[in-house]
């Protein structure tokens, strides 16, 4: 139920027609959040009647979505969201805490959680009557618009940087989307994919600049609130309030800084509703090599200075941050920090999370696992806290680098004495 939209920077407001993309006053930078009514959507809907729902999708939540029920049902459109929230005793014993969930979006239709987003903007595509959508993409959310694209039979337009990992590239090509390989990087790509939205009318679902990606990736905090709730109910009793408990912390990694700003929407939105108590406090994680997020939280500003982006997580590999204010004021208003962790840290965490806790997750997954770490160590988390990590991708992204992070195999010739061996080398 769509009322308007607002502008984040200068607060003005707009109908819902009135505006595409972003606040016209503050061209590209202007990230316009989504004006949904709280009384309305009470009237239709609580915490009860949606974990009554028979969808376990992120259609589940359409009363507080922006878009209307887009059909397609028993299609990947329709099974996007509903991913685990998996325990993790080994990692949280290893790091004293009590409570450790992992929330692997990997298992999404495209293996990643972009796909929230470009399900959601794909309903809007087809809503607005678009013959056309396109996007720049890392890789994921290429992957993601073109999956979605091609189960409601719509023609896709993905620009993404050359230096993309292969599986990312096949993922766009079996789609049948048009691919474009841009020599150049991630923002070179961003920059090009709205020229092209312009000039031939395509829509556009660039990461902080279509106000309906956040909307797709608050349903994450959806979840999250809903599973947690029923994981901290003893089997015989049901949540005796009509309400869901949110997590304490949520650990995620930034890049654009889209991913954090729609959970701390969704968080908003449900507390906006009352259906949560308290607001978590969300944790956001930047790569060393591409902290610009993180730069401008340190220093106290909202003013966000380009850096020069060089990361082996390359879904978080971005120079120009587009929606870095509100990630900036996601962590801000939370009492969450935003925290910084080198490729090596990040590799190690890839281990761990698959060795201890049996998700394999790809680079800019495991740097929030990686943050928390490094969390732990600054004495940032209380022990007793209900911990959250969002995984965002599934390791099969990227087999150099979990190759990277797993090392090689060892080769013998084909007898048992060559195991035997082995073994007693203790291998
Ligand atoms: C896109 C992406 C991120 C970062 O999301 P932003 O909105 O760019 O901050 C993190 N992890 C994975 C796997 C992604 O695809
Ligand atoms: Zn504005």
């Amino acid at each position: 139920m769509l009322v308007g939209f607002v502008c984040s920077l200068c607060g003005k407001q707009y109908g819902p027609n009135e505006v595409e993309y972003v606040c016209p006053v503050h061209g590209d930078s202007g990230n316009l959040d989504v004006v949904l009514d709280c009384a309305a959507i009470n009237r239709i809907a609580s915490p009860e009647t949606i974990s009554a729902s028979q969808d376990s999708s992120i259609w589940r939540y359409l009363p507080l979505l922006p878009v209307a029920d887009p059909g397609f049902e028993r299609t990947p459109l329709r099974s996007v969201g509903g991913t685990p929230l998996y325990a993790a005793p080994r990692l949280a014993s290893r790091l004293g805490l009590r409570h450790l969930w992992l929330k692997d979006d990997g298992r999404n239709p495209t293996a990643s959680f972009k796909d929230r987003a470009s399900a959601v903007v794909v309903a809007r595509a087809l809503e607005i009557g678009t013959k056309t959508v396109v996007t720049a993409s890392t890789g994921n959310a290429g992957a993601a618009l073109a999956c979605m694209a091609a189960a409601v039979g719509l023609p896709s337009v993905i620009l993404a940087p050359a230096n993309a990992p292969q599986a990312k590239v096949a993922q766009l090509l079996i789609y049948r989307a048009r691919v474009i390989l841009v020599e150049g990087t991630y923002d070179d790509a961003f920059d090009l994919a709205l020229a092209a939205s312009r000039e031939f009318g395509w829509y556009c679902r660039n990461t902080g600049y279509n106000p309906f990606t956040a909307e797709g990736k608050k349903t994450a905090a959806f979840e999250i609130c809903e599973q947690l709730t029923l994981a901290r109910t003893s089997k015989s009793q049901l949540p005796t309030s009509n309400m869901w408990t949110a997590p304490d912390r949520v650990f995620v990694s930034v890049g654009d800084g889209n991913i954090i700003s729609g959970l701390h929407k969704g968080f908003k939105d449900l507390l906006a509703l009352g259906w949560i108590e308290y607001m978590p406090k969300l944790m956001g994680v930047q790569a060393e090599g591409s902290a610009a997020v993180y730069n401008a939280w340190a220093a106290g500003t909202e003013t966000i200075t380009p850096v020069h982006a060089a990361t082996l997580a390359d879904s978080i590999s971005v120079g120009l941050p587009r929606d870095g204010v509100r990630a900036l004021r996601a962590v801000r208003e939370t009492g969450g920090a935003f925290l910084t962790v080198s490729d090596d840290e990040i590799l190690k965490a890839m281990k761990s999370l698959a060795s201890e806790a049996a998700v394999f997750a790809e680079p800019a997954a495991a740097a929030a696992y990686a943050g928390l770490v490094k969390s732990v160590l600054i004495w940032q988390v209380d022990p007793g806290e209900q911990i959250v990590v969002l995984l965002t991708g599934s390791g099969l992204k990227d087999i150099g680098a979990a190759m990277k992070a797993a090392g090689e195999a060892t080769r013998i010739e084909p007898s048992l004495e060559a195991v035997k061996r082995l073994i007693s080398q203790g291998v």
